[in-house]
């Protein structure tokens, strides 16, 4: 038995050694060893010629230090010095390192991969993205120019950050209810009924039980997070981190003589403070957030606006409509107190009373606002669309009463006009300068009603033409046919581009995306014209609903455009090129009067130029009297 172990093991033995010296036989192929090259030797030097810098290749002759096979490889001929860096890699680009040979000076570049180093703005102190919490520090990030990504930069403590939300939540308990009036605050519908002496029916529906519910929900908090590091929104982003960065603290210097009266109202600071509010929404840093509260109340504290000439329901009512996105966004920042202290803010600064010498209402619409009309005025524009409705969503939970009589009022008298409006596709106060004031507040209205209800109060088909009607108005040169009371001539055929941007997003709508990329200045340039123009905030959250702009700015645009309805009109045009032939045809079969014109049965011709237009620019309204030219020959 031991014998035949033995003979088992010593044929094993044999076996595996003849399995070990094949690996290296010379009977095997090639392909069983990775072969081991020598260092190599020169069979032919190779060479350049410093005349010409013609360079003639070398060989050299390898050798396996294994099973002995040779290969040969070409040398080069130029004799190449270290190198010096031409241009360093970063995190998108890749660097170049330049080389000359030491003998005939001829130059060759190389590259040098991408490196991990990001570049950032100079100054950028950088943005808490993460907050801290007891047992992980938070995240401070900066934006890198180069490749546009989100990159964390530094820990944030808990210790610092908790001292930075102390400091301004101390500061935040200093405001008394002494500073805002806010023993006394309207808060049941009875009382705003009382006050007004009118009645409207209560709304169909009440703001869905949750913040935020302005303009936004927390369904769509992570798109706007996301919207910022897209490259099309490079113009928002350092409009938005200029002002996280540095929180505005709202205090406001005295009140002072300005070209457009006695006042201190700053529209800049407004749109610094709805940013921090909604930084606080997309990142849940509380110092943003803090900050956010703090200045709104410091704002309605110092706001002293004595005389503003013009229509100051509209400064007011921008002061109401950021306070409404602070209340919302930062809901749970703020406890009863200091919810009481700026919705009596609110009340008695920008709703109540009167400012200017000739007593007219802080809202012309009144407080109750239950003043003005539905159909044409001022009653159409922001005051009730925008300001009064943000401001009644954000505050219903407390106080329910001012959702209860305002949006009973615009469900009741608003939107069953505007859905007669859309039934034609278009609004009727002109295009270029009635477009951007009132049908960009009937489109924030259908806006604010998305976001808190979950439900479009307007007729979608009809109301998402009214953008696209009113680029059928467009002709060569960034002019447009003259309708109502157009600001003439039109340089730019729609300043602002406010409408077309909240159009494009309310109804996912690519050609108006591309419309708004065209033409929309609030889009690069982010003015503090804050009646034209949108806010950071309002373009983060207006792009953030994934629609990208038609590669065609037409699309889908038809050549003959009928608009029925109330309207009745027809513009048809061969093409939409410099040489175009267009005729505009109206029968107008109403007119809603005020910057609407009398003019039924217009025709207007461009072909090369105006061969038969329409006049009536906006100079003095009268609606009083007709001493004015534009009262006499346009409206009757
Ligand atoms: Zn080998
Ligand atoms: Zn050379
Ligand atoms: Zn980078
Ligand atoms: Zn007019």
């Amino acid at each position: 038995m031991k014998r035949i172990l033995t003979l088992s093991f010593a044929v094993l033995c044999l076996l595996l050694s003849a399995v070990l010296l094949a690996s290296c036989g010379p009977t095997k192929g090639p392909s069983e060893h990775e072969h081991v090259w020598d260092e190599g030797k020169v069979i032919k030097e190779g060479t350049c010629d410093p005349a010409t810098k013609a360079e003639t290749k070398g060989e050299k002759l390898y050798t396996c230090t294994i099973c002995g096979e040779t290969k040969t490889e070409e040398t080069d001929g130029h004799v190449w010095d270290d190198g010096q860096p031409l241009s360093q890699p970063t995190c998108s680009a890749e660097g170049q390192t330049i080389y000359f040979c030491t003998r005939c000076r001829k130059g060759k570049t190389e590259p040098i991969p991408k490196s991990d180093t990001h570049v950032y703005r100079a100054g950028d102190k950088g943005r808490i993205v993460t907050p801290p919490t007891a047992d992980k520090p938070g995240e401070l990030e900066k934006i890198c120019t180069a490749c546009g990504k989100g990159i964390v930069v530094d820990e944030v403590t808990i210790g610092d950050y908790n001292r930075q939300v102390r400091t301004l939540r101390n500061e935040i308990n200093q405001f008394t209810n002494a500073d805002f009036n806010a023993n006394s605050v309207v808060r049941t519908r009875q009382e705003m009924i009382s006050l007004s002496g009118r009645t409207f029916n209560m709304p169909p529906t009440t703001p869905t039980a949750q913040h935020p519910r302005v303009l936004f929900n927390a369904s769509n908090r992570e798109a706007i997070a996301a919207e910022l590091y897209d490259s099309r929104s490079k113009a928002a982003q350092l409009e938005f981190l200029k002002y996280v960065n540095n929180p505005t603290t709202g205090k406001l210097s005295p009140a002072g003589t300005r070209d457009d009266g006695f006042h201190n109202f700053d529209a800049d600071v407004l749109n610094r403070i709805q940013a921090l509010a909604l930084d606080y929404q997309l990142t849940g840093n509380e110092i943003s957030g803090y900050s956010a509260v703090r200045a709104m109340l410091n704002y309605l504290k110092t706001m002293d606006f004595q005389t503003i000439t013009g229509d100051y329901e509209r400064q007011n009512g921008f002061v109401m409509y950021t306070a409404a996105c602070v209340y919302d966004w930062c809901h749970d920042l703020m406890n009863d107190a200091d919810r009481q202290r700026m919705v009596a803010g609110v009340q008695h600064k920008c709703c109540e009373g009167k400012t200017n010498p000739q007593g007219t209402d802080r809202m012309e619409i009144g407080f109750p606002p239950s003043g003005q009309h539905s159909i044409a005025g001022h009653g159409c524009e922001y005051q009730l669309l925008r300001d009064y409705l943000s401001f009644a969503i954000a505050i219903y939970d407390e106080y329910p009463g001012w959702w209860e009589y305002i949006a009973g009022r615009i469900y009741q008298e608003f939107v069953p006009t505007r859905n007669e409006y859309y039934k034609a596709g278009m609004y009727p106060q002109g295009v270029s300068v009635y477009i951007r004031i009132r049908f960009t507040s009937d489109l924030f209205s259908a806006w604010l009603l998305k976001a808190a209800t979950g439900r479009m109060p307007y007729d979608e088909e009809g109301m998402k033409q009214v953008a696209r009607t009113y680029y059928c108005y467009e002709l060569p040169d960034k002019e447009g046919f003259a309708s109502g009371d157009n600001g003439a001539p039109v340089d730019d055929f729609i300043v602002g581009g406010r409408a077309t941007m909240i159009s494009s997003y309310l109804f996912n709508d690519a050609t108006m995306r591309a419309q708004l990329e065209y033409f929309g200045q609030s889009y690069s340039s982010f003015t503090t014209a804050f009646t034209f123009s949108a806010s950071v905030t309002e373009y983060l959250i207006c792009s953030s609903g994934g629609t990208k702009a038609a590669s065609d700015r037409h699309e889908d645009l038809p050549l003959i455009q009928y608009n029925g309805g109330w309207l009745g009109q027809i513009i048809a045009r061969n093409s939409w090129n410099a040489d175009q032939a267009t005729v505009l045809m109206k029968i107008g079969e109403r007119t809603m009067a005020n910057h609407d014109h009398a003019d039924a049965g217009s025709f207007q011709i461009y072909y090369k130029t105006t061969l038969a237009g329409d006049t009536g620019s906006y100079d003095t309204y009268d609606a009083a009297g007709n001493k004015f030219p534009h009262f006499k020959y346009y409206h009757q």
